[in-house]
């Protein structure tokens, strides 16, 4: 079970829009949680403006020695608050370690290092 701290640093990553943005191909709606039928249909964290819907995008975070990226889907704050699921624990040291103050835009990376792949 990962700590209160790190599930409030992840959801401080996730609503983070400017001047990081983790999120990637962004849907209109959002995959349901996998692990259980019983949790609800939308889940969303944030308030007002800053709202992320769960499993309605997938997160790039950028590795901590900068030679690649962490995927998750949104839904992974779900499963870290609600499932007591465990992710590598590069992944949790990589969301600790992210700079919200220097540029990463991860649709933008994420449509360089798909060009010519399709
Ligand atoms: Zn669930």
């Amino acid at each position: 079970m990962v700590s209160d701290h790190l599930l409030q640093r992840l959801e401080a990553v996730m609503l983070s829009r400017d001047p990081v943005d983790v999120h990637i191909n962004r849907l209109r709606s959002s995959r349901p949680c996998a692990l259980s039928a019983s949790c609800d249909r939308e889940m969303l964290i944030g308030s007002g403006k800053a709202l992320v819907h769960l499993g309605a995008s997938v997160m790039w975070i950028p590795a901590r020695n900068e030679a690649g990226y962490w995927a998750a889907p949104s839904m992974v704050f779900h499963y870290l608050r609600d499932h007591s699921y465990l992710p590598p624990e590069q992944f949790l040291l990589a969301v600790e370690a992210m700079d919200l103050t220097r540029r990463f835009k991860a649709q933008e990376v994420y449509l360089k290092q798909i060009v010519g792949h399709f």
